[in-house]
């Protein structure tokens, strides 16, 4: 039951409301009661991975033929809003099920995605994605991986660094150059399996300021021989451009994510200072109490609209790059924003570990930055004016 009371999406069918309760319970009960072991230890059990599998909530929004549950972004969405609801951070299987494996189904030849979506639908494969180098973020096309084509395979040379999932993931698809004399026109996707390679090694699992059971890391590869099948696609220099096309849904699964922590952190908020106390009465009663939620409320409820409406565009196949870049950027300023006002209603509770806003407020930061940050955002946007 959400804090906002906006009208039901179209898309939100009566079946997708009974999936929602499921998915719930399964997030509550099967993983919630591992977080506190997994934020020590850097990151989530392998098992959790294949339970989730078995629950058939991986790739679900993969064709049945696949392996998977033959479902839409909607069900993608409840995914997200569950796990955020159920406080069970660090767990990548959005990238998982919302950035990979759709890289393979849309690119893949017949032969990939029937060697590894089913695979990634039980969780014996891992997803990542590895675009991020110690020298560039934002300018992707400046990526200095190189993977060169020797005969019938490519020799892989470079590193990577930030990539979730990356002491767990087994099937990382890496953004190389194939001809490292090109810019955009030499970059291709290419699939690690890396169970099966030799030179690849993982580095760091980063220490970070928040999301601390999620296993963020640095990857190297050196001379990793991976075969000319593994070229995602039939093409080479088509990476760029592959990954152009996709931005859409990663950024408004970004979004979705933000949103889920606006309506955590509200009824987090709402439920503490209805009872906690000061000056003989709930802080509740204070004007200014009611004046900041008021106005988080209002604005997260307009947030709520937009979200469902981009989702509504995603699910018909609309939704545009630069609207979609609106959404992440709004959502995850506005996010950054309530959290903020709802940890300072917490007095000092608000700032202590065991208490989840301020694992929110923590958690929540890296989401103008990471998927393209707020600014690159701002640039795309800009380009449709
Ligand atoms: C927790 C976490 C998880 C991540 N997961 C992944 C992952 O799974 N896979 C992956 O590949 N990467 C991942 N990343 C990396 C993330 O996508 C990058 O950090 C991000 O794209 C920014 O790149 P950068 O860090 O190199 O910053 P830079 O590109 O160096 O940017 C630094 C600053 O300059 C600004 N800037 C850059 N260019 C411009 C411009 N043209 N105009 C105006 N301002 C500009 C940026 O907005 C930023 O404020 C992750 C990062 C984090 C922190």
């Amino acid at each position: 039951m959400s804090v906002l009371q906006t009208p039901k999406p179209a898309w939100k069918t009566d079946d997708l409301e009974l999936f929602e309760d499921e998915v719930g319970k399964f997030f509550t009960r099967e993983l919630a009661p591992h977080v506190e072991k997994w934020r020590d230890a850097g990151k989530v059990e392998r098992w959790a991975w294949e339970k989730a599998g078995e629950a058939g909530l991986l790739c679900m929004s993969m064709p049945e033929e696949y392996g998977g549950a033959g479902g839409n972004f909607a069900h993608e969405q409840i995914f997200i809003e569950q796990q955020s609801q159920a406080g069970v951070e660090g767990f990548g299987a959005a990238l998982h099920n919302c950035i990979v494996a759709p890289y393979i189904l849309h690119y893949g030849t017949e032969e990939q995605k029937k060697r590894w979506l089913p695979k990634m639908a039980t969780g014996e494969l891992v997803g990542a994605i590895a675009m991020t180098e110690p020298g560039t973020g934002s300018d992707l096309q400046a990526v200095r991986t190189t993977a060169i084509k020797q005969g019938n395979q490519y020799v892989m040379n470079g590193s990577k660094t930030f990539i979730t999932n990356g002491q767990t993931a087994n099937l990382i698809i890496v953004v190389s150059k194939t001809d490292p004399g090109e810019g955009a026109k030499g970059v291709s996707l290419m699939v690690v399996e890396t169970d099966e390679v030799d030179g690849f090694e993982r580095g760091r699992n980063l220490k970070k300021l928040g999301n601390k059971a999620q296993d963020t890391s640095e990857l190297f590869f050196n001379d990793v021989k991976i075969p000319t099948e593994n070229l995602l696609g039939t093409d080479e220099g088509q990476g760029f451009f592959q990954l152009m096309e996709q931005l859409p849904q990663e950024r408004h699964q970004i979004a979705v994510g933000a949103m889920a922590q606006i309506e955590r952190a509200l009824q987090l908020t709402i439920d503490y200072v209805k009872e906690r106390e000061a000056f003989g009465r709930p802080i509740l009663k204070f004007q200014n109490t009611q004046f900041v939620l008021a106005e988080c409320k209002a604005k997260a409820t307009m947030a709520r609209v937009f979200v469902d409406s981009c989702t509504q565009q995603l699910i018909d196949g609309t939704l545009d790059a630069a609207t979609a870049s609106m959404s992440k950027m709004l959502l995850t300023d506005l996010c950054g924003e309530i959290v903020d006002k709802c940890l300072q209603l917490f007095g000092g509770y608000g700032y202590m570990d065991e208490y989840p806003i301020s694992r929110l407020y923590a958690d929540c930061r890296v989401e103008r930055i990471y998927g393209g940050t707020n600014e690159i955002m701002k640039l795309l946007i800009a380009r449709t004016l």
